[in-house]
């Protein structure tokens, strides 16, 4: 079989291979089949009905209900020299008829729509003079009226099917349960798609859920300053209120933090909103308002100051995290108050009794989640009915396991101090009786004479609260309906009362750090790769300015790493970088190839220990590529350490490379004729139309025109 398909991937994606089922994906659709396809944020849906748009004649047409995205999408699209258009309603009525006669004079490979121009007779009419090689249906859970994302122009797109029965359709999303993937294909009538179910692991995202210390604050500050000083990242807060106070205090702080929720202006938020996507290292402090319709790959942590309501939205929330699959961090402080805010939001809602029970298992999982001790990656998968055979490695009770404790005991005394009390008091006044503070409160109502009183010294206060809160957590206490906090027991708690069964809790205070930290930590001379990965970035900022388009759509962080680590020399290993097709090396190469060199260059010169150590390999009889590979460092650095020593004297050239004495003084001649003092190589290397690679005019020029 031929293989158009993996061509595009290569050429035109720059990418080496296909990803789990994509491949199956695409082949079904070439086969005139229809998909409905689920796949977690990140997972590769895009290239599942690109690829077969261009391997297939005609345009494909893509519905998706995100305007917003559809100019991002499309401009990432020509990028890779793909034409592509999109129509929806922020076009002028001229633009939008210029690509409707593109469409049906088969001049464009794929168009987005939004969901309402299915709708237009003239839209219809006009696809009927197309020649449509697929039709894609994007967040494909928008039919379901189960779901909160419902949208009525949804419903309409069954008439795909009724007007043109022949072409394939697919339908993809990433809302996994099992009513909206039912519906979807009663809908859309999808009864006879093949469907491809993946796995929603994202195993590149770390989760972390740390106990609130007397100040949340700080210890966010702490984890963005330890290990998100460069990134762009998200903080979630349940209130408008805390959203600008948080956003205030980390702009204090030196970060540039900016404020997202329905009470700023359209304006602001769009503003905001588009800082995010276009800058680098911004941070959006957010009601969860923020995120529908946030494409951006290269968010490096998700952090929420408040406990998401349900397992759903934990997972929805902290997806956005990393969807360039790059390590990124999901980060989540949590505690008592947390736990009763919640438990009381739950007891006072007027939502209808059955919504209520709903609403309210969903929160105890979400509790639940928090006070595991075990991987909360299998717990988080196996909510969503999927099971991950080993503990992942990547979440905070792996990284350092939790230890628990036999609080039997203590809680025994909890529980007693909150029956002797009445049921009637919140949480500080019980856990003043239980370490026997004297306040004028408890010997007003005389509990100081109590049993109780004083039986909990050997805890401090904040242990006491953390004990309190998994009892809570546990529904072995339960939170008062009226919503002023007070406590009083419940019918699971007797059992522990009466010593009928121990109670193991978590031991609190660990901090667990991410075992995959960010960029900061590569641990072969990091501060050198520092240098270039800032380096990097600033070229790829400039890049951005100049064709107006977010730095991701240049290039996403995974190429920027992989650049960093295998620093290409030349275009063909540009070329060989996950994320370079034919139309970036054409357009970025050398931008970035000037980078590394620079980098390289500048690197050598105050690092003689390690030239040195390279002369020293060089002269035992190993060639660049031995020294390289038993040093762990590119091949390129060596050569630049050679090239110095020849500079220096302490080698000649024909020592290191092999030329005839008439291509050394073409190079020569080159190098003169281009010189500008600076040193660079490029304009040399291009007018000798890239026959010699950059490790030979480095080493040329060290001989010929020592600096
Ligand atoms: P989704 O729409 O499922 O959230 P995208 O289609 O945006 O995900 O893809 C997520 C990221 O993964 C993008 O950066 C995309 O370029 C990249 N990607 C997709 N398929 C591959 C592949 N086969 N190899 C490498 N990267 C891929
Ligand atoms: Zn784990």
């Amino acid at each position: 079989m031929d293989d158009t398909a993996l061509d595009y991937l290569q050429s035109t994606f720059g990418y080496a291979e296909f990803r789990l089922q994509q491949r199956e994906i695409i082949d079904t659709l070439i086969d005139s089949n229809d998909a409905l396809v689920l796949m977690p944020t990140g997972g590769g849906k895009s290239l599942c009905y690109q690829i077969p748009s261009l391997v297939r004649a005609g345009t494909g047409i893509i519905i998706s209900p995100l305007i917003a995205l559809m100019h991002d999408q499309v401009t990432a699209l020509q990028q890779l020299g793909i034409k592509a258009a999109y129509l929806n309603s922020t076009l002028d009525a001229a633009t939008a008829r210029q690509i409707q006669s593109d469409l049906i004079n088969g001049h464009l490979d794929m168009l987005y729509v939004a969901p309402e121009r299915l709708n237009t007779s003239g839209f219809i009419n006009c696809l009927r003079q197309t020649n449509i090689s697929l039709f894609a249906i994007d967040e494909a859970h928008c039919v379901s009226q189960w779901g909160h994302d419902f949208r009525p122009d949804y419903i309409k797109l069954s008439l795909l099917h009724e007007q043109f029965p022949d072409t394939p359709r697919i339908a993809l999303t990433a809302t996994a349960d099992e009513k909206t993937r039912t519906e979807i294909k009663h809908r859309l009538a999808l009864e006879n798609a093949k469907e491809f179910i993946s796995s929603f692991d994202r195993p590149n995202i770390c989760y972390r859920i740390v106990e609130a210390q007397s100040n949340a604050k700080t210890s966010l500050l702490r984890f963005i300053q330890n290990e998100h000083e460069n990134d762009s990242g998200i903080v979630y807060c349940l209130s408008r209120k805390k959203v600008e106070a948080i956003a205030a205090w980390l702009t204090e702080k030196g970060f540039t933090a900016l404020p997202y929720h329905a009470g700023l202006t359209a304006q602001v938020r769009e503003t905001n909103q588009q800082r995010f996507l276009n800058d680098d290292a911004i941070i959006i402090v957010a009601t969860i308002a923020f995120g529908m319709g946030i494409d951006k790959p290269d968010v490096r942590f998700v952090a929420h100051l408040n406990l998401p309501k349900s397992m759903e939205a934990y997972y929805q929330e902290t997806g956005r995290a990393g969807r360039d699959g790059q390590p990124a961090n999901a980060w989540m402080s949590y505690g008592l108050q947390d736990v009763i805010t919640l438990k009381q939001m739950m007891a006072t809602s007027t939502a209808e009794e059955k919504y209520k029970r709903v609403e309210q298992q969903k929160l105890e999982a979400m509790l639940g989640f928090t006070e595991i001790i075990n991987c909360r990656r299998q717990s988080l998968l196996n909510y969503f009915d999927e099971i991950l055979d080993e503990p992942c490695g990547n979440c905070d009770n792996c990284i350092t396991p939790a230890e628990t404790w036999d609080a039997t005991v203590a809680a025994q005394k909890a529980l007693s101090c909150v029956h002797r009390t009445g049921q009637r008091f919140g949480v500080t006044y019980l856990i003043d009786v239980l370490i026997g503070k004297s306040t004028e409160r408890i010997q007003q109502f005389g509990h100081d004479a109590l049993k109780v009183y004083g039986i909990g010294k050997e805890y401090d206060a904040k242990q006491w609260r953390a004990i309190f809160r998994q009892l809570i957590s546990r529904n072995l206490l339960a939170v008062d309906f009226e919503g002023h906090g007070s406590l009083r027991l419940t019918e699971q708690c007797r059992s522990v009362l009466r010593g009928d069964v121990s109670l193991f809790l978590r031991k609190e205070s660990k901090s667990a750090k991410s075992s995959r930290k960010g960029r900061k930590t590569y641990n072969t001379d990091s501060a050198s790769k520092n240098k270039l990965w800032e380096a990097l970035r600033v070229c790829r900022k400039r890049l951005a300015e100049e064709n107006d388009v977010p730095p991701f759509v240049i290039f996403h962080d995974a190429t920027l790493s992989e650049m960093m680590e295998r620093q290409p020399a030349t275009r063909a290993q540009f070329l060989k970088l996950n994320g370079v097709g034919e139309s970036k090396l054409e357009k970025y190469a050398d931008a970035f190839l000037i980078v590394i060199c620079d980098h390289i260059n500048n690197n050598e010169t105050d690092s003689s220990d390690t030239v040195n150590e390279s002369l020293l390999l060089f002269r035992s009889g190993l060639d660049a590529d031995a020294i390289a590979a038993q040093r762990n460092l590119k091949t390129t650095t060596i050569y630049s350490h050679l090239a110095s020593c020849i500079e220096q004297g302490e080698l000649k050239l024909d020592d290191v490379i092999s030329l005839e004495q008439q291509e050394i003084n073409i190079i020569h001649e080159t190098l003169l004729s281009v010189n500008d003092d600076n040193r660079k190589l490029k304009p040399a290397y291009d007018a000798l139309d890239g026959i010699y690679d950059y490790n030979i005019l480095r080493c040329v020029q060290a001989a010929v025109l020592p600096a």
